[in-house]
């Protein structure tokens, strides 16, 4: 009698925590949909001149050598190749990172999002924190400073929901393919 008890008990936590883990899974997907179509309405660019399709990658889920998630996108690119910001904004933070190297950090004009971009080789001249940006104005080089290998110069490209507190070293990371891809798309 006793695990005939038991067994509904089980069963009612075990539905209750589907239940729980589907309603937070749909929360989380439906905050990552807003931002998507919050970041789609803003009408970004590509953050390396004349990209294609097939020199995008979605290594968003990667895991890599430093034990972090990527969170990001790593695109490719000869070094040199100018990296544009890919909307307007304001340079927030120009920051030298064991991992990222040499970084800009950029706020778009609401300051609900933060565009990073890392491993510059350097950063275009004049490029000052606290300057405001275009959409497409140069911030600086592809390399590979900080972690990347000097065989492998690519742009890291990532973009962060800010926190209330919009502190530039904090957010939740969103996926920057599908935008990316997106993109290209209408550019066709
Ligand atoms: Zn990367």
């Amino acid at each position: 009698m006793r695990c005939a008890f038991r067994r509904p008990f089980t069963a009612r936590i075990a539905a209750g925590l589907v239940l729980g883990g589907l309603f937070l899974g749909t929360a989380f997907s439906s905050q990552l949909s807003d931002d998507f179509a919050a970041l789609e309405s803003r009408n970004l660019g590509l953050p390396l001149p004349g990209l294609k399709r097939a020199d995008l990658r979605d290594t968003f889920d990667e895991g890599r050598a430093n034990g972090k998630p990527h969170e990001a996108t790593d695109i490719m690119a000869p070094r040199g190749t100018p990296v544009l910001a890919i909307g307007d904004g304001t340079v927030t933070k120009l920051f030298y990172s064991r991992f990222g190297g040499n970084t800009v950090y950029e706020f778009d004009p609401l300051e609900t999002y933060c565009y990073y971009y890392a491993h510059l080789d350097r950063y275009a001249p004049g490029i000052r924190e606290g300057m405001p940006v275009r959409k497409g104005d140069v911030l600086g080089y592809v390399g590979s400073t900080g972690d990347a290998r000097p065989d492998a110069p690519h742009l890291h490209l990532a973009i962060y929901r800010l926190g209330p507190e919009k502190h530039w070293w904090q957010g939740t990371a969103i996926n920057p393919y599908p935008l990316l891809m997106n993109i290209l798309d209408e550019q066709r």
